[in-house]
């Protein structure tokens, strides 16, 4: 069998960091796509250190000629097997939409949603290479319109309108991505984490980033499973 690789986006900390840990304990190649060469690279000796197979590649969501350099970068192994849409931002200007800033909730967008689609676009030749190609975009529940629109759900007080609506975003990103590739071996899904302790925010989350992975991971390294779902561990969420 030919060697398997995936790509992370925002891999040097986090739930990304366990993501690329969780995938290269399964024998792929994780290249770890990360903006700041520093951290990036102290990533990748740490995972290395583990005698995992990654690589660091300079990768900026927000920056279409670091994109375009590190889907070149990826051409070197002839394929990508799995592209994990990680990267994610919170913006102290975003909040309630009576009040959140609009240019916090354009920097939201930008990283979140047109950082995602601009990736897998780049990379979508060499995915089409491999025999099981997987896009997994993190997601998240704070993107459920459902939930949203549910006074009782737990989270229906947070109300971000820049982060929630990037991530409703990029779930249609999933679904009509999902549609268009149904024919051609690529799988598409969302992942929600679920709330995480992270510097996202500021480590508020309930679960370790071990457990934040899990359901990412597990996405990401099946072959020939399902696409165009809104998944967490336990099963699936509402759009
Ligand atoms: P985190 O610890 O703050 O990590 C975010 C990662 O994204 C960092 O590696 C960061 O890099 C990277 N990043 C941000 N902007 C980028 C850009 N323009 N280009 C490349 N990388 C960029 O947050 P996290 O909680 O692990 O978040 C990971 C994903 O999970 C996000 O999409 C988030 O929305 C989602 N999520 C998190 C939770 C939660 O409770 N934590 C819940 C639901 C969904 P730098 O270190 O350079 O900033």
């Amino acid at each position: 069998m030919s060697q398997r690789v995936a790509l992370v986006t925002g891999p040097n900390k986090g739930i990304g960091f366990e993501v690329a840990r969780g995938i290269a304990k399964s024998g792929y190649v994780v290249l770890l796509g990360a903006r700041n060469p520093t951290s990036g690279r102290k990533a990748a000796n740490i995972l290395t250190g583990e005698h995992l197979d990654v690589q660091f590649v300079e990768l900026d969501v927000t920056r279409m000629e670091t994109i375009s350099a590190a889907a070149r970068i990826e051409a070197d192994f002839g394929k990508l097997d799995v592209l994990v849409d990680n990267a994610g931002i919170a913006d102290p200007q975003d909040g309630r939409p009576s009040r959140a800033d609009v240019n916090a909730i354009e920097r939201v967008l930008r990283t979140n949603f047109l950082g995602a689609v601009a990736m897998a676009q780049a990379v979508l030749p060499l995915l089409r290479k491999s025999d099981a190609g997987r896009i997994v975009n993190v997601s998240s529940d704070l993107g459920s319109i459902t939930r949203h629109g549910d006074p009782t759900w737990k989270y229906a007080h947070v109300k971000v309108l820049g982060y929630c609506a990037a991530k409703a975003a990029l779930n249609m990103f999933t679904v009509q991505l999902a549609f268009e590739l149904k024919d051609q071996g690529i799988a598409v899904n969302s992942v929600n984490p679920g709330f995480t302790a992270t510097d996202l925010n500021a480590h508020r989350g309930q679960q370790t980033v071990a457990e934040g992975a899990a359901e990412i991971v597990r996405v990401a390294l099946q072959e020939h499973g399902p696409s165009g779902k809104f998944l967490e561990t336990g099963g699936e969420l509402v759009w």
